[in-house]
């Protein structure tokens, strides 16, 4: 079967195109527009979606080599995400398979983050944990099967890429910052700065806290010394960034002991981290697991993610009708 599939869940628009479970097209454009702002501007974000979606979608029937004719179902993103960005790929999905006269796939971006472990092998096997860590959502999810998840930890604020993202911020870099502050983090001493770990008992996270530590220190850092965050940027970033693996990492290790699961994974955003990536490796050594880690593609939002869970549901035959609608908070 060949599936096309939409994303437009926050300010990435992609397109891809999946054929018999092998992705063969996964086109994605970027938006700039929110560089300056500190985070996405919805508003600004749906009208990019808007401009990007067709061309993005004639590219991706370029890259996979099909014509429309060829397509047997469309996937889209239902939720979670920004409303007005949902409505743009959900309305346009709709029309396409009214159009084509071709069945629907309404997919859950999280699920989709997750599943984005069935792209390409090796393949996890079920049951397994994913610490999903995005720009919106931190979990840990017990998965055990395609679309039958459970959340056994998550936030109770920010998020792990707020975390970065709003520390980004306060050190003046553009948003998203988590790439750059992984960037400079490369170059850095882990162990410059410490800050505390928050204190919660069971499989849930707490980032807003270290958010407001790291606030404070740079604050009363630069009433010593303006310079302070040009003169040790890269050190700051090293020492941040090892703070958030290490909060991220140890309730995985938690979670992995009391379900007595060693297969782990990671998916989201944040999975795209150097720091994360390697310190879950040598976890992994420690601890006997079997880890797995995405392609750095398939990290970030990205349509194949989407196209890979309209496969399973395909398989499934779970479609659904024209009157779906956008769900910009949506159940697991
Ligand atoms: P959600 O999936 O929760 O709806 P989202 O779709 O906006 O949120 P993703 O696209 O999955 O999130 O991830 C974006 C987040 O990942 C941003 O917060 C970004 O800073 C972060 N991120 C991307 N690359 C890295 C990296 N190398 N290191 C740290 N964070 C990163
Ligand atoms: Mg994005
Ligand atoms: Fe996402």
């Amino acid at each position: 079967s060949v599936i096309l599939a939409i994303e437009s869940s926050c300010d990435e628009t992609s397109v891809a195109i999946c054929n018999n479970g092998k992705i063969t097209a996964n086109v994605i454009a970027n938006q700039t527009i929110h560089e300056n702002y500190g985070g996405v501007v919805p508003e600004l974000a749906s009208r990019v979606h808007q401009q990007n979606i067709v061309p993005v979608i004639q590219q991706a029937l370029i890259d996979a080599k099909v014509s429309k004719k060829d397509i047997n179902a469309i996937a889209f993103t239902r939720g979670p995400g920004l409303l007005g960005s949902l409505l743009v790929g959900v309305s346009f999905a709709k029309s396409f398979a009214l159009a084509l006269d071709l069945p629907l796939i309404a997919v859950n971006h999280m699920h989709a983050h997750i599943l984005a472990h069935f792209i390409d092998d090796p393949k996890p096997s079920f049951p397994f944990l994913c610490l999903t860590v995005s720009g919106g959502h931190t979990q840990i999810v017990l998965v055990k099967d395609y679309f039958d998840m459970e959340i056994v930890g998550e936030s109770l604020d920010d998020a792990a890429g707020e975390a970065f993202d709003k520390t980004a911020k306060i050190l003046n870099l553009p948003y998203p910052g988590g790439p750059l502050i992984d960037l400079h983090a490369t170059k850095g001493n882990p162990l410059a700065y410490k800050f505390p770990e928050p204190q919660i008992k069971d499989l849930n996270y707490s980032f807003s806290g270290l958010k407001t530590a790291i606030l404070y220190f740079i604050r009363a850092q630069e009433k010593m010394n303006p310079d302070f965050i040009q003169e040790n940027l890269n050190d700051i970033c090293a020492s941040v960034q090892h703070s958030i693996v290490h909060i991220l990492l140890n309730k995985v290790k938690k979670a992995a002991k009391q379900y007595n699961i060693k297969e782990i994974a990671i998916a989201g955003g944040v999975s795209a981290n150097t720091g994360l990536r390697k310190a879950l490796e040598e976890k992994s050594e420690e601890l006997g697991w079997k880890v797995f880690i995405p392609a750095f593609q398939f990290c970030t939002d990205n349509a194949a993610m989407i196209a890979i869970a309209g496969h399973y549901k395909f398989i499934n035959q779970e479609f659904v009708g024209q009157d779906i609608a956008p769900a910009s908070r949506m159940e697991f």
